[in-house]
Parts: C-alpha cells; structure tokens; sequence
C-alpha cells in the first residue's frame, strides 16, 4: 500500500514540473502524415530519416519472411533460435560496413582479420553487449565515456563492473587526452555516440580515433542516427569521414533509418567471438523474430542502391530548407548538419506550450524534456525525413514563424 501512495505522490511531482510523460498511440504506419486521436499531423517525430519504415519493398520482404521463416525464434542465438535469415543479414551488413575495420574486408575465419557483424534485437541490448564484455577480459579496464551519450551507452558504463570510468565534457578532446595520458590500465575503452541523438551535431571521430591510437584504446562507437544516413553510400559515420581502423567496434540500429527495427556490432571477428562468449544481452534473449532480419537484408538494398542515394539527397536539400527558412527568425536551432534539428526552448514549460501550438496547427513535433536532455535546455527536436516534401519542412517553417 505504502508503495502506492509513493508512486502517485512522485507521479504528482513530475507532473508539477511538466516532467510527466504519456504515450500517445498511433492510428497509422509511420510516416510524414500520421493519425492521431482520429485526425492527421504531419509529424516530425520519427528516426525513420529514409522513410523505410513503410516502404512497400521492406513491408512485403517482412510478410514474405513471416511466411518463409514463421513468427517468432523461439529461443536465444546460442540455443536454437540463430537462423539462416540472421546469418544472412550478418553476411551482408559486414560486406556493406567492412571496408571501415581496416586490412582486409570480410573476413568469416576464426582468427582472421577483417569485420564480422552481429545482430541483436535492438541498439539498447547491442549497446549494453559491447561495452561490459569488453570490460570483462580481466585486464584492468579503463572507460572514457563522452558526456552527452545516450542512455544505453551509459547503462553499458554502468554494468562494466570493475572499470574505472571517465566521463569526458562534450566534445572535449583535450580533457580525454589528459585522462588518457594519466590513466595506467592497459585496457582502455572510449565510449561515445556519433550523431548526438538530441542535439544533432557529429562526434569528432576522426580526431577520437587519433587519440584511441596514440593511447592504446579502443574506440566504440553507437551510430544509431548515421547509420543509412551519412557515407556516400549510407554505411554510416565512418565513411563519412573516411575512417578505417581494426581498433572500432561500430553499433548501428535497423530500427531507425533501415526502417525495420534490431542494430548490429560490427568489429574484428575477435571482438565478434568474445561477445557471444559473453554479451550478457545477447546470450541470455530470445532472437529477434528472422523475418525481420530477412526483411533487413531488403531494406539494406534499398540504403545501398541508387534509390537510398536519392534518398539521402532529398534529405540533406530537406535539412538545408528548413534551415534557410529558419535563419533570421527568433527559434534558435542547434547548429545541425543532420537530419536531427533541435529548436532549443528553454523551460519545460515553454517546450510543452510551443509543443501544443503546432499540435494546434496540425503538426506534431515531440517537445524533449529534462531527463532526456539537461535541465533548462528543453527542446522541440524536429526530426527530419526523405519521406517529407519540400512542402511539409516549408509549412513546419511557416508555422513555427507565424509563432514569433
Ligand atoms: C535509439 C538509440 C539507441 C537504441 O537503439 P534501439 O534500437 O532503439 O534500441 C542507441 N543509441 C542511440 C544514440 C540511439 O539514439
């Protein structure tokens, strides 16, 4: 009974500070116009950057997996629930993000060099793999962990029982090297997202990796919101900035721009090895149902193909639209070249408020709100999608400046 009271009277509180949250369900596919309480929103909300979600390819791939391969796994990867469907899509992405881990491309011998990937049910579980199993070798394991990293990356931190942690400030190369020069274990792990999810801006990749070699680390590296995105091919954060090193292991979700759902770790296949001895959240859940890694193979053709080409075009004149539009009026958006563009507010409060105006006005933009982001810096994070017409980010724009 105790417990009860508590939980309403802290349930009260968040909602005082306009902390709250609700779940609003959806009465159609995601895309750019979405149904909600009966009417239509154009909706800026989604991860889904290359509009795979509801592609017709990727949903009739999904049924036709449904039929070759049945609902669900039935048991972890290590039991009997690993199938051919996956081992495809691990096939295929490790072709697709290979030419980043250095020597060799794919590589499948044991020993060998090269990149092997691996699928996990989502970029939660692939993240909170990496980063314990890497810390469990029983080498003495340092964690340099970015600021402003997601939540699943934090989690990972936390469950790395035995590392000495350093969370380095946003951005901060010289704190990290002064950490790193200091630091004495021989294993040293730098942990950081590529594309921050609520501000949009990119991680300086190629000057971490610099320092990940010069001190001996390894540099992990979450592109949840770069993968299918950026690269001249859409594989992701490392091309983009033309990395290539054995010393990455690389997670991308297939839940936000392939459309589908599930992420992947790409690495050496050592590192690929040593996690299914010991990712926790890979040994100990059931497999992601194989229609959707069969359906992932689809959506990565389409990322690859000259349609994702066209895609990401669209997207990157969508981005530099809505920024146009925007550039001498009173929002202030986060210097972004991603398809992630946060208008920052402030309060709580004011977040909600404007939040509800566009609501008012037909369009839904998710206000961002304290855990999420820090305190006093609530936001409305616009996010972008190549399903969206010129027309869609212009009446966004528009609407925003009829707010002034
Ligand atoms: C969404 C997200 C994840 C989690 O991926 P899911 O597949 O949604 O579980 C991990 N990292 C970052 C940066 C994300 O934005």
């Amino acid at each position: 009974m105790h417990l009860i009271d508590t939980l309403e009277a802290r349930i009260a509180q968040l909602d005082a500070q306009h902390l709250r949250r609700r779940l609003r369900p959806t009465q159609s596919p995601c895309g750019p116009h979405v149904t909600l309480n009966g009417t239509e929103r154009l909706a800026f909300c989604s991860n889904d950057y290359l509009g795979l979600a509801n592609h017709p390819a990727v949903v009739e791939a999904l049924a036709q997996g449904v039929r070759l391969h049945g609902a669900g796994s039935g048991a972890s990867h290590l039991i009997s629930g690993h199938s051919q469907a996956h081992e495809a899509l691990e096939h295929k992405l490790a072709a697709f993000v290979g030419p980043q881990f250095g020597a060799g491309d794919v590589d499948d011998a044991p020993g060998g060099s090269g990149c092997r990937t691996l699928f996990f049910g989502s970029g939660y579980m692939a993240n909170l793999a990496v980063t314990p199993a890497l810390a469990a070798t029983g080498e003495p394991t340092a964690i340099f962990s970015e600021a402003l990293n997601h939540a699943s990356l934090i989690d990972a931190v936390r469950l790395a029982r035995g590392a000495r942690v350093h969370v380095y400030p946003h951005g901060d190369l010289q704190t990290l090297e002064t950490q790193l020069a200091q630091e004495p274990a021989t294993n040293k792990l730098i942990v950081t997202d590529s594309v921050f999810s609520m501000d949009g801006d990119i991680a300086p990749l190629p000057q971490l990796l610099t320092l990940a070699e010069r001190y001996g680390a390894w540099l992990i590296v979450d592109d949840a919101h770069g993968f299918g995105v950026l690269g001249a091919g859409g594989q992701g954060v490392l091309a983009h900035f033309g990395l290539n090193s054995p010393h990455i292991v690389y997670t991308g979700t297939l839940g936000k721009a392939a459309g589908v759902g599930g992420a992947f770790v790409a690495a050496c296949p050592q590192v690929i090895d040593w996690l299914v001895q010991k990712a926790r959240s890979y040994i100990f859940s059931t497999a992601a149902p194989p229609a959707m890694a069969h359906a992932l193979c689809t959506s990565l053709d389409v990322i690859a193909g000259p349609e994702g080409h066209a895609r990401r075009a669209h997207l990157q004149t969508l981005i530099a639209h809505l920024r146009a539009r925007m550039a001498d009026s009173r929002w202030h958006l986060l210097p972004s070249d991603t398809p992630i563009q946060p208008l920052i507010l402030g309060s709580n409060e004011t977040a909600l408020a404007v939040s509800a105006q566009l609501e008012a006005q037909g369009l839904w933009v998710p206000a961002i709100r304290p855990p999420t982001v820090p305190s006093g810096t609530a936001r409305l994070r616009i996010a972008l999608s190549a399903a969206h017409s010129l027309e869609d980010v212009d009446r966004l724009a528009s609407t925003l400046r009829a707010l002034e």
